[in-house]
């Protein structure tokens, strides 16, 4: 009979005894910046506050109304899509288009909000699959916005959403280029108006309601 080697046991690793540690501190949230606006709680802060104005940008004689003081606020922006989705609630909108680049990011908030998918309107030549465009005036020149083929589905309600109205010439160009593809403009939104530049009225002979949330006086 063969002796049985004793086997040799895994050595068990040693429990650590549990650290003495003081209850987990729940990590604080970082709080959003508040706004300076000396003695006025951030949330009663009104938008157009929260809006800078840049004088003889980008030319000498332009105001440049920027927004980005705006979006980079938690509380502003959050009231900027709650603003420009509440008008909206329980009516038929199938898509959002937003008109490069402010409005990407202002009709994306609001698409997302509404549930409904995103089309951007680009400036010329940025579009990678075929694209159908139409040509506006500028000031100086003209420009061309352009959408895919397939960006639209023919009877589509489409809510047309950009950060800013001045003579209107861009949104005029986006709502018939949508049109152009089939789809029905439910209204236009925009955080500013400029009224002395008649963009608003020019968009409404139309037949697109326009909301804005914001206006500034002079151009
Ligand atoms: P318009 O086609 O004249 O209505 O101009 C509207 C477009 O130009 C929008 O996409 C705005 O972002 C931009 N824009 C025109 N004027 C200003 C301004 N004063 N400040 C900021 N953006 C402007």
């Amino acid at each position: 009979m063969v002796a049985k080697k004793p086997t040799k046991k895994a050595p068990v690793a040693k429990k650590k005894p549990a650290a003495k540690s003081a209850k987990a501190k729940p990590v604080p949230r970082p709080r959003p910046r508040p706004v300076a606006h000396a003695g006025i709680p951030a949330s009663l802060v009104p938008l157009k506050a929260r809006i800078r104005s840049i004088h003889g940008y980008p030319k000498p004689g332009i105001i440049f109304r920027d927004i980005t003081t705006l979006l980079q606020d938690a509380f502003g922006f959050r009231k900027l899509v709650d603003d420009l989705v509440q008008p909206h609630a329980g009516s038929r909108i199938d898509a959002v288009a937003g008109i490069e680049a402010r409005g990407f990011i202002i009709g994306g908030a609001v698409a997302h909000q509404l549930s409904v998918g995103f089309i951007p309107v680009r400036k010329n030549g940025k579009l990678p699959w075929e694209t159908i465009g139409v040509d506006y005036e500028l000031e100086y020149g003209r420009d061309r916005i352009e959408i895919h083929k397939d960006a639209i589905t023919k009877g589509q309600s489409v809510l047309l959403v950009d950060d800013l109205i001045a003579t209107g010439g861009t949104a005029i160009a986006a709502i018939q280029l949508l049109r152009q593809a089939g789809a029905n403009i439910v209204g236009c939104s925009f955080v500013i108006d400029l009224p002395d530049l008649g963009g608003r009225k020019r968009i409404e002979k139309m037949g697109v309601n326009v909301q804005t949330l914001v206006e500034f006086e002079g151009e």
